[in-house]
């Protein structure tokens, strides 16, 4: 597995969330685990300056981000440490897609979250810029490559949709947005259902990567969250990732590029007991893919 990981991308200064400083807890787990000798890290991409995140958010939103306004995200804090970090999470995606178009049957790690509620001139929660809209229409416009999301954070992830209408290509550059909803075996039929959609779309060659997404928000224990049980979360992973195994076993090109999302869970002051079972779900879905697709 290639990872776009730079301590960079990480932020601890004054969050009320953790999710600014999952990436490291989630690097330091897979680093400790079996599969350590099977990932490369990459860490020499740049950080993004204002042009790329103009490509989906208007002027006047990214220059009072950077000036620390933000009105619509309560589960932030901002620092110049946070706003700094976003500018390498979003070119980590970027650089995970790019990696993903240029090497057949790739699996990449993006361990970023904090997009998919973003829209052109606000963030949302903890979202602040629509990484996913950037990367995928700055790797279109470069290449023409089409990518699909499987967004399985327990929240519907309406940045794509948002985004139509101010960003141009879109819909080009992003075929297809998956969120699936209900609970329990439900929510896993639909996860099942969408392979049906999916598989069409790579017998027919229309999509040059997919995104998965596997927020650890879906998780019926989350703070913020009440889909499915482990065993369930745990299912939609071997689910997906055989998927993409047999078509690659049929001879097709299906590059992964993995992304983090949303994972909430509270912990009483100085410990790290909740949300280290936010990180281990993280790091069980990874491994999957790994065993899956690299065993
Ligand atoms: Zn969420």
């Amino acid at each position: 597995m290639d990872v776009f990981y730079t301590p960079q991308q990480v932020c601890t200064v004054n969050s009320p969330s953790r999710s600014p400083e999952k990436p490291r807890l989630v690097m330091d787990e897979l680093m400790s685990g079996s599969f350590a000798g099977d990932i490369r890290i990459h860490d020499d991409f740049p950080p993004f300056d204002n042009l790329e995140f103009l490509i989906a958010h208007k002027a006047s939103y990214i220059d009072s981000f950077f000036a620390g306004e933000l009105p619509n995200n309560a589960d932030i804090e901002w620092s110049p440490e946070f706003a700094e970090s976003v500018r390498y999470t979003n070119s980590s995606l970027y650089h995970a897609i790019k990696f993903a178009t240029e090497n057949e049957n790739s699996l990449v790690l993006s361990p970023t979250s904090g997009f998919h509620h973003a829209g052109p001139s606000a963030g949302c929660g903890f979202c602040t810029f629509s990484g996913q809209v950037i990367a995928s229409v700055k790797r279109w416009r470069e290449t023409g490559a089409v990518g699909a999301y499987l967004d399985l954070d327990g929240h519907y992830g309406n940045s794509i949709g948002d985004s139509v209408g101010f960003c141009t290509n879109v819909n080009e550059a992003i075929a297809w947005n998956f969120n699936p909803g209900g609970y329990g075996e439900s929510y896993v039929a639909e996860v099942r259902d969408a392979m049906i959609e999916l598989e069409t779309m790579v017998d027919a060659e229309t999509v040059d990567y997919l995104v998965w997404c596997h927020g650890a928000d879906s998780h019926e224990d989350d703070d913020l969250g009440d889909n499915v049980n482990t065993e369930q979360w745990l299912e939609c992973s071997e689910i997906f990732y055989s998927l993409v195994k047999r078509k690659r076993d049929e001879g097709f090109n299906v590059p992964v590029v993995m992304a983090l999302f949303g994972g909430y869970r509270a912990d009483p002051p100085g410990l790290y007991e909740n949300y280290r079972f936010v990180v281990n779900l993280h790091v069980q879905d990874l491994e999957i893919g790994m065993r899956i697709l690299q065993g």
